[in-house]
């Protein structure tokens, strides 16, 4: 696959590629191999200024273009994306690990983003409202933010910018983006997409770095910066939050996920083992709406548990341009030790191991997905998200105790519900502490429903016509007539 005219090395800094202060640089690896890919700009606090005071000087004139205007850049953008879909796609996939087919979705998900946003930036509405008094008119107008700084992951080293950059950008704002140091290069291929594009110079920039503090720091002390966005953990998404306490920034945070799957005895059981498995292993288990903790209810959970082993016993790991491969690799040796601690901990505290539970004979960071049984509330497994390929059976008896477990955790981003009763699917998706939840259904992120967690998953909504609002302020006008 050629992909070298959208392998870019250097920062993307007002409208050009261009090399870190010092020509400082840091290794890309492939996490399948673990091989050198490249080596990428380092963008320190330096950078960081520069980068600032572009976007700055952009955004002065990029909220002045119409949203008709901003909006036909944008669809140039979503268009070149897609016909570079295989190109990007084979790049995701080089520096992040996943099978071919699921960077091939991420491409064609992210973009969608972009194309929604084109759309629904039009529709900053305003408000006339009835008047206080005889001699005064009362109204509100939307305006964009400003310069917003967005730092993403690598579990989604595409969309997790564009969901971010093209609302900002269909609004009005500039936007400064600080990529995953695993995955810069899905990153900086956007960016020159949206260059060819025709995004105007410092409109969109990407800083890559190994010096993610160094860069945060510039970043969230910036009086011009007005908005942070970020996708990430949740410990580093508090340090982030503290750090803009300062400048009071608005903030967007899509922070970890602890996400419960509740399977009742009524449920259609080829459904929830087929959706269970679509939102569990996917990204090989690296996403932050993956389930994490698979509750069963008594009467099915045997059913289950044994067809779920019979259809994950056939995966094929493997690396990501192989034929029908489902598991890749996963990110860092630290991803597969927290795994491995997740199953010693389980266990020593009593629960089955069914299925695989130790390291690929692949080598690397690949590992075997992996089925506990018995697993326990008091288990590491149900208090951490694993992030990895591991299907921990947690079985219940009632709804209620269902819920109280699926409710015992500090984050609440996603959640997921099997059963046949409409009743039961009210109460449950009612009393649900999360911003998300699948009915019986294991694939529910898009562009057009609103993404977002309570509790320690975050702040904010991305994606739908809630997303655009995070890049708006509103400004009331009062008028003696
Ligand atoms: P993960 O565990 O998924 O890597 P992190 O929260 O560590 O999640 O990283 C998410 C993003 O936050 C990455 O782009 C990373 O470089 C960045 N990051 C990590 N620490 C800091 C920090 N102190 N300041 C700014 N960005 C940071």
């Amino acid at each position: 696959m050629d992909f070298h005219h959208l392998l870019k090395t250097q920062a993307y800094i007002n409208g050009e590629f261009i090399s870190a202060k010092n020509d400082r640089t840091f290794p890309v690896y492939n996490p399948t191999t673990q091989e050198l890919i490249c080596r990428v700009a380092c963008c320190g606090a330096e950078d960081t200024d520069f980068a600032i005071q572009a976007a700055k000087t952009a955004q002065a004139k990029w909220k002045t273009y119409t949203a008709k205007e901003r909006s036909k850049i944008l669809q140039k953008w979503y268009a070149l994306i897609m016909q570079n879909q295989e190109a990007l796609a084979y790049l995701l996939s080089l520096e992040q690990g996943k099978p071919l087919a699921e960077s091939r979705g991420e491409i064609a998900y992210g973009a969608a983003f972009i194309e929604w946003f084109a759309e629904e930036g039009k529709r900053a509405y305003g408000e006339i409202i009835p008047q206080d008094r005889a001699d005064r008119r009362l109204l509100v107008i939307k305006q964009p933010v400003g310069v917003v700084a967005a730092i993403t992951p690598w579990n989604f080293p595409n969309a997790m910018i564009t969901r971010k950059a093209a609302p900002a950008l269909a609004s009005g704002c500039s936007i400064i983006v600080k990529p995953a140091p695993e995955t810069p290069l899905s990153a900086l291929a956007l960016a020159e997409l949206a260059h060819q594009a025709g995004i105007p110079a410092g409109v969109f920039n990407v800083l890559p770095t190994a010096q993610a503090e160094e860069v945060g720091e510039v970043l969230t002390a910036s009086q011009d910066v007005r908005k942070l966005t970020f996708t990430g953990s949740t410990k580093v998404g508090k340090i982030l939050m503290a750090k803009c306490a300062d400048t009071v920034k608005k903030l967007s945070l899509e922070l970890g996920g602890n996400a419960p799957s509740l399977i009742f005895n009524d449920a259609d059981l080829d459904n929830a083992v087929d959706a269970v498995i679509a939102s569990k292993f996917r990204n090989s288990g690296q996403t932050c709406i993956c389930t994490n903790r698979i509750y069963v209810q008594s009467g099915i959970y045997r059913a289950f548990a044994d067809k779920l082993k019979e259809k994950v016993r056939s995966f094929i790991v493997g690396n990501f341009d192989q034929e029908n491969v489902q598991i890749g690799p996963l990110i860092t040796e630290n991803a597969v030790q927290k795994m491995e601690r997740h199953i010693a901990d389980a266990l020593a505290k009593g629960a089955k191991l069914t299925l695989g539970g130790k390291r690929h004979a692949l080598g690397g960071t690949f590992f075997e997905p992996t089925i506990l049984e018995d697993v326990s509330q008091e288990m590491l497994v149900c208090h951490e998200e694993t992030f990895a390929p591991l299907a921990p059976l947690i079985p219940f008896d009632t709804e209620e105790q269902a819920i109280t477990m699926a409710n015992d955790s500090p984050f609440g981003l996603a959640a997921y519900v099997y059963t046949q009763d409409i009743s039961r699917i009210w109460r449950v998706s009612e009393a649900l502490e999360t911003g998300l939840v699948g009915i019986n259904e294991g694939v529910i992120s898009n562009e057009v429903a609103p993404f977002g967690g309570v509790k320690q998953s975050g702040l904010g909504r991305e994606g739908s016509r809630h997303g655009l609002e995070e890049f708006l302020e509103i400004k009331y006008l009062c008028m003696k007539v």
